[in-house]
This record gives structure tokens, sequence and C-alpha cells, in this order.
């Protein structure tokens, strides 16, 4: 492989933080390619849990429909059982983590405890009318995560997966009645990190209402200018 197609050898802690809807998982997925990393999504591994029908899925299922956040116990029992696997050793981009002060806080001991640096915090910066248009027009697959738009990222059949062809869904939770309540949650529970992030001097504002590969190159800028400051 030449040493423009080899993913970048990182050691880093990345926290992808804006509200639901903003692109965070479309984007995770792909800078977690280009780094060798996991891209670690609570949300997904949440719809794992509910998915097998684990005592932690029976938990977190009426919350995650309800539109509310799981308790903070809960999601960092689970984020520090996911930390100890190998192939996060060179590092993670989090997807969704951490949404509480306490979750932050959390993390940041368990960052020092794996010998890693600050994280790099990217925020995702995008008004409300895009929001909604995200969230209601979001189309899933089951099997291999890959995330649609029905507008502006359809897969190439309507409905299909282009990865494996399943039959693609929406979440329960992207339905009029359950967006409000989470973006209450963001706002009330989550935005206080823009703020706790930005004062340790570690957070990146990226504009995130365009196109995917506009807001891809912005995150790459922000994580290289972030590792040179870093060095
Ligand atoms: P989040 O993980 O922040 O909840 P997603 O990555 O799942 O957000 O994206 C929400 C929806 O918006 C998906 O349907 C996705 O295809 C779409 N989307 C993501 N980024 C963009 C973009 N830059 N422009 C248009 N649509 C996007
Ligand atoms: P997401 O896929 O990130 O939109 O998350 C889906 C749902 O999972 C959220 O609305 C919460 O109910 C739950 N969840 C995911 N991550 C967290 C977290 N870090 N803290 C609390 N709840 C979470």
């Amino acid at each position: 492989m030449d040493d423009a197609k080899r993913p970048q050898q990182l050691r880093l802690a990345v926290i992808f933080l804006g509200p639901p809807g903003a692109g965070k998982g479309t984007q995770a997925k792909k800078l977690a390619a280009k780094c060798g990393v996991p891209h670690l999504s609570t949300g997904d591994m949440f719809r794992e849990h509910v998915m097998q029908d684990t005592e932690l899925g029976r938990l977190a299922k009426p919350i995650m429909h309800a539109g509310g956040l799981v308790p903070d116990e809960l999601v960092l029992g689970m984020v520090a059982d996911r930390l100890k696997r190998q192939d996060c050793e060179r590092g993670f981009v989090f997807d969704g983590f951490p949404r509480t002060l306490p979750q932050a806080d959390q993390l940041g001991k368990i960052l020092a405890e794996h010998g890693f640096g600050k994280p790099i915090v990217i925020h995702f910066v995008v008004d409300r009318d895009e929001i909604l248009r995200r969230l209601t027009g979001r189309r899933m697959c089951r099997d291999c995560g890959a995330i649609y738009h029905q507008y502006s990222n359809p897969p190439r059949v309507p409905g299909i997966c282009d990865n494996d062809g399943s039959t693609l869904y929406q979440r329960v939770d992207d339905s009029e009645e359950v967006i409000g309540p989470r973006l209450d949650a963001f706002f009330k529970q989550t935005e206080p990190l823009v703020k706790y992030y930005r004062d340790q001097g570690v957070l990146a504002d990226i504009e995130a209402a365009g196109e995917v590969e506009t807001v891809a190159r912005s995150v790459r800028a922000a994580v290289a200018a972030a590792k040179s400051k870093a060095q």
C-alpha cells in the first residue's frame, strides 16, 4: 500500500459533540476509517443491546424511545468495558459521548488512566431547521450501521442498503414526537460541555451545515490543527 493510502497511525481521543442529527455519525465513520481507529457510538452500542434484549438494553429502551438520556453510571460502565478492548489502544472517535458533565469528568479520568492526553473535541454547529430535516429523513441499515438520508444521501435503490442489500429502517426516536425531547435533552444536559471543553482549550467549532465532503475536510483540518498544537 502506498503511503497516501495507509491509515494514519494516531494515538488520539477524539470527541464529536453536537446536537442529534448534526452529522456526527456520518463524519465519525469517515474519520475513524481514515485514522484506523474504532468509531465508538454509545447510541449504536445501546441500540445493539436493545436488539439483543440484554439487561442493559431493557433498561435503556424506554428512555431512548422517550428521547431522554440513559443514566450516567450505565453509560460509563458500558464505555469503560469497551475501552478495555485492544482496538482502542491507538485511539478512538467518540460519537454521542460524553453527553453530561459527570460523563465528561469521568472520561477525563479514564483517558488519563489509559495514558491519553487531552481529547480533541469537534463541535458540530448546525441550525435547528437543518437538524429537523436531517433527523426526519434519516434511514439506517440494521446490519452494517450505514447512515442514509432520504434526499441528501439516498441509497442507490430506495429503501435498500448499498453495502449489503438489507432493508433500511427509520429509528423510533427519529419520529417528530421524540425529536423535541431529544433536542431538549441536548440543550439542557449536553450543550454545557461546549463551555467545559472550550475553557480547557481543546474545542474546535466546525460549520456542519455544508455537504458531507466539505464537513469532512473541516473535521480533518481541525484534527490536524489540534494535533500540531499538542506536539
Ligand atoms: P448524528 O450522528 O449527529 O445524529 P447522522 O450522521 O446520523 O447524525 O446524520 C443525520 C442525518 O443527516 C442522516 O440522514 C445523514 O445521512 C444526514 N447527513 C449527515 N451529514 C450530512 C450533510 N453534511 N449534509 C446533508 N445530510 C447529512
Ligand atoms: P444517538 O444514537 O447518539 O442519537 O443516541 C440514541 C439514544 O441513546 C439517546 O437519545 C440516549 O437515549 C441514548 N444515549 C446514547 N449515548 C448516550 C450518552 N452518552 N448518555 C446518555 N444517553 C445516551
